[in-house]
């Protein structure tokens, strides 16, 4: 009997892109690439609890799921937190999918944020890549797969996944915009790839099942782009005081680096971050009293190639995350938090 291709849904929130800000150039034209905006601050402890599923099971998916943080500058904590980040059932009915990245905030807690409903191969891995906020390689705008369009339909509305073409759209054909995704090149060996037959793409090439990470996949979620190890975690942030009288100077002194700040906001109301200066900076503020929790993320809304971030903020703690928008990028930047 043929292989038949698993292919996995990621779920991506219809209102997610409102919690970001533009990131279109002063003059009208919008960036060659955009941060998609779903990475977790890097640093993060992601706590993950696991719903149902057997000893098997859960081993294996805490194992592939370790596959990643060995490269990448995260943690996995397995417990039964009730607001666990990442809440994984194991319903064989409901194939394998998961939430990406920070878009697991937007679930309630009383609901999973991944699926995996089958476990083959490197199944595990790559439902894991989606929550650390890697999207599919088969839709890499880069990738230049020609979809034989009917084919796919066809073969996906029938079982086993009786999918809608509009599901068949947003899961397989669709690539996302280039400005929608930061990443390299196609990588035909990424775990965030799937299986999929010749007789679904033009060339009459299909792929192989990836069951390991790649060496893209390695050092892509290593780089700078993703969760360097290098790079600072919550405790070493820079305090930034709202409203201080002067801007704090610093800089992006090699490439790759990353500067992280923390703010307390005691009055709540519309906050203005910003930096300064000729460097082109990408910024992303997470809270309040989380360190995993996105609000906003800005490349180009500030002065010149600047990043400003303008949010209504409660109370709380703030953190800031600066990186150049070229990951061989350097050069100085002043940085200021205004209650305004
Ligand atoms: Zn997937």
């Amino acid at each position: 009997m043929a292989k038949r291709p698993k292919v996995c849904i990621d779920r991506v929130l219809p209102a997610d892109r409102m919690r970001f800000q533009s990131t279109v150039r002063r003059g009208g034209t919008v960036r060659a690439i955009i941060p998609i905006g779903k990475l977790w601050m890097n640093g993060s402890t992601l706590r993950v609890r696991f719903i149902g599923g057997t000893a098997a099971q859960q081993a294996k998916a805490k194992l592939q799921a370790q596959w990643w943080t060995q490269f990448a500058n995260l943690k996995f904590e397995f417990n039964s937190a009730p607001d666990a980040e990442i809440r994984v059932t194991f319903d064989s009915s409901d194939g394998a999918w998961s939430y990406l990245g920070t878009d697991n905030q937007g679930i309630p807690l009383n609901q999973p944020t991944m699926n995996l409903g089958f476990l083959d191969g490197g199944t595990a891995a790559h439902e894991f890549g989606h929550a650390i906020g890697l999207a599919h390689e088969h839709q890499n705008p880069a990738g230049g797969i020609e979809w034989n369009e009917a084919k796919v339909l066809q073969d996906l509305s029938g079982p086993p996944n009786n999918w809608t073409p509009e599901m068949i759209r947003h899961n397989v054909l669709n690539k996302y915009r280039v400005d929608q995704v930061k990443g390299t090149k196609f990588d035909p060996d990424s775990i965030m790839l799937y299986f999929f037959p010749g007789s679904w793409v033009k060339s009459g090439v299909g792929t192989h099942a990836n069951e390991v990470l790649s060496n893209m996949d390695k050092a892509y979620i290593a780089s700078a782009e993703a969760y360097p190890k290098t790079a600072p975690t919550v405790n070493d942030a820079t305090a930034l005081k709202v409203n201080a009288s002067k801007r704090t100077s610093a800089a992006i002194g090699k490439a790759g680096e990353e500067d992280l700040y923390k703010f307390t906001v005691t009055t709540g109301g519309n906050h203005v971050i910003d930096t300064r200066g000729p460097s082109d900076i990408v910024m992303k503020l997470f809270g309040p009293d989380s360190q995993t929790s996105l609000i906003a993320e800005d490349d180009d809304s500030g002065v010149d190639t600047n990043a400003l971030i303008r949010a209504g903020l409660i109370p709380g703690a703030y953190y800031v995350q600066v990186r150049h928008y070229r990951s061989s990028g350097v050069g100085n930047y002043t940085i200021k938090v205004q209650r305004v």
